[in-house]
Formats: structure tokens, sequence, C-alpha cells
């Protein structure tokens, strides 16, 4: 039953393809996560050159065809505008996911204090410092002072008030619908005190949003593992789940979150049942790996045109492979196991299927039962390690 998902501890699988869905179904059965079988972005649906509607399509298509009643939810993926969700609603999404990411000042972290005093001005500065500086109480995740607080509003009200105005515009067209703030692509971390700060205000300004992905410290890049200090992340999602118990409403979200296989531990720890993971590219990376099995030279020339396109197609997406560290040489299948060439893989899936599309689906159809079991085998080492 499509249906918003609430608290349930829920797991993204998005499907540019439209061909994974079974195997998400058959790594996802019988775990305690509620799926996305749709879950797609407007960037993603600009470069696959699909739309709202066949995405879900799909997605209702091999949910009927596999026999899956239990509740699963449909995710329009990081909206920047009011235009962005006519279709998704039309087509029957239930979790709305706002990026309000270029409404985030970023060099607020760093701006004297003279310079965030200017642009406080036009904010609601005024009520603030008694919500938030008046008899402060230590819940695990710090307390503002005065200059903090300044820079928490300069940096992230703007985003804030962004965020309000799609959920009431989205609120006035439909009720029950799962609604989630990203501020994940973001240059700067949010720190604990700031998240705080976000969700106090959401909840303030009347947004009931059931999950909330913050930027966490470190690098979280598409398709690959965790990048950066795991100690400190380790302290930090500790803080980061102290906020969210504070309000028990809503759950923490990953995005990117594919393949983060030594973070997973950390997030059960700390976050356990509140969470909500986000996954895309890696159900795309799987069907490549597919292709390198049973399809090598197909797959040889979406690796080749791939390494082509890197430069101009990595612009939109936080990735740090390099080209020349591409081995020529590697058997077929490890590519799909090698850090730069999946990345590489993973941002230019707009030119493959723009070059290749057709064969690449028709390979799939073909060799279902392969893809199905790559999938199968990928998405269980994911939920066993968050189970
Ligand atoms: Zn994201």
């Amino acid at each position: 039953m499509l249906t918003p998902l609430g608290l349930t501890p829920s797991f993204g699988f998005g499907d540019r393809l439209g061909l994974a869905t079974p195997g998400h179904i058959a790594a996802v059965k019988g775990t305690k996560f509620a799926p996305i079988f749709a879950q797609q972005s407007v960037r993603e649906n600009t470069r696959t050159g699909r739309t709202p509607q066949q995405v879900m399509n799909d997605a209702r298509r091999a949910v009927e065809a596999a026999g899956w009643e239990a509740p699963w939810g449909a995710d329009a993926d990081h909206l920047k505008t009011v235009d962005d969700l006519p279709p998704f609603v039309k087509a029957g999404y239930t979790f709305y996911t706002v990026d309000p990411g270029e409404h985030v000042d970023n060099a607020a972290d760093r701006d004297r204090l003279s310079v965030l005093q200017e642009k406080v001005k036009g904010f609601n500065w005024d009520e603030l410092p008694s919500i938030y500086l008046e008899n402060p109480v230590e819940r695990g995740f710090g307390v503002f002072e005065h200059d903090s607080l300044l820079r928490a509003v300069v940096k992230y009200g703007k985003a804030i008030r962004h965020a309000t105005g799609m959920y009431q515009h989205l609120a006035q067209f439909m009720d029950g619908f799962d609604f989630e703030v990203s501020v994940d692509e973001t240059d700067s971390p949010t720190t604990a005190l700031e998240h705080y700060f976000i969700a106090n205000e959401l909840s303030r300004a009347g947004v009931r949003f059931t999950s909330l992905a913050p930027r966490f410290i470190g690098r979280f890049e598409k398709g690959v593992d965790y990048i950066g200090d795991l100690a400190a992340l380790d302290v930090e999602l500790a803080r980061h789940a102290a906020v969210t118990a504070h309000f028990g409403t809503y759950k923490l979200s990953l995005h990117s979150g594919s393949d983060k296989f030594s973070v997973y531990p950390l997030m059960v720890k700390h976050w356990g049942e509140r969470l909500h993971v986000k996954t895309a590219g890696t159900s795309y990376l799987e069907a490549l790996r597919s292709l390198a099995m049973v399809e090598p030279a197909l797959f040889k020339q979406i690796l080749a045109l791939g390494l082509q396109r890197y430069p101009i197609d990595r612009a939109s997406y936080h990735v740090s492979a390099e080209v020349e560290k591409v081995p020529g040489d590697l058997e077929l299948p490890a590519y799909l196991d090698h850090f730069d060439a999946r990345e590489v893989l993973h941002v230019t899936f707009g030119s493959a299927l723009a070059q290749f599309g057709d064969e690449i689906q028709a390979a799939l159809v073909r060799h279902n039962q392969v893809y199905t079991a790559n999938l199968l085998r990928h998405f269980r080492k994911h939920l066993d390690l968050l189970g």
C-alpha cells in the first residue's frame, strides 16, 4: 500500500532505470525497514529523461507483480521550488524532500560579528534571544550563546523560511504526507546545535516534518564508503541523536546513504530506529556490474564514455575521483569495486543513458535475474548492518 511511512525506520531505493524494484523488494522483504520504491530528484529526472509519473508507474508495476502488500512510499527528492511540486503531487508521491540548500549562507561560519549583525537584519532576531539564550539547559548537543545563535540565524534563517513556504504550499492541496528538509548538499557541515535550531524553528512555524537531513562532517560521496574521521563522526552522530531524542517527532535522514558500511554501525548505535537512508546511484552501479558480468562489450563502452564525460558531469556532485586513477586493465567486473571507477560511472549516468539507454535497458531485461541477484546481495549487505 502506497502511504506515508511516518516514524517507521525506512530505506529509500532510488531506481534510475525503472528495472530495479524486483531486486529492492527481494532485499527489503523480512527486514524492519519500510521501503521507498519510487524516489527521484528533479536533477535525476532531467538526466534520465523520465517523469515523476513514469518513475511511479515502474515502481507500482513491480510492486503489483511481486504481490508486495506492506506499506511503501514514493519520495519526490530534492525539490527546490514550488514549481517542482505539481507533477509529483499529481503522480501521487507520499514523501516530499525539500532542499533549501541554495538559501543556506555558508559564509556565516566565518563571518565577523559586524557582518553577521548586518546580515541578521530582516530576520526575526528580536524574539530569538528570549527563546534560545534564557535559562539554557545542556541536553547533550550544546547550548547557544549570543554569537553562535546569531550565526545560526544568518546561516539557516532563509533556508528555514523557504522550507516553511514549501510546506505551507504543499499542505494547501494535500493532507497526510511525509515531509523532509535536507541541507545535506551544502558546503558547511550542520552542527548539532544548528540542527536543533532548524528543527525548533520549523516546529515553531507549524511545519510537521518526518525527517531531517543535516550535512554531517566528513565526506559522504556518491556510491563509496565514508571519507573522514570515524571517531569524530561517532561523537557528532551522538550529538545529532540527542537533538532528535529531544523532539521525538522525526527521523534523521542520511543522504548519499549507499555504501557507507563503516558508518552504519554508528547510526544504529546512536539513532536506533529513528532513521531514514537514501540511496540511488548504487542501484545503477549494480546494473553496470551486471552488464560487466554478462555484456562486457557494452560495459566497456559505458566506461569509456564515462571517463570522457566525468570532468563535465561531475559538476553538481560531491565527488573526488580522478580519471587518471582509473586503471585501464582491471578484470571485469572489478571496476565496480574500485573507488575512482565507481564515482566516474556513478555521476555520468545521464550521459550513458543518453547514448546507450536502449541497449542498457534491453540487456537488463534480458539478464534480469543477474541484476536482481546483484541488487539482493548488495542491499542485504546494507540492511544487515542497519538491522
Ligand atoms: Zn541529498
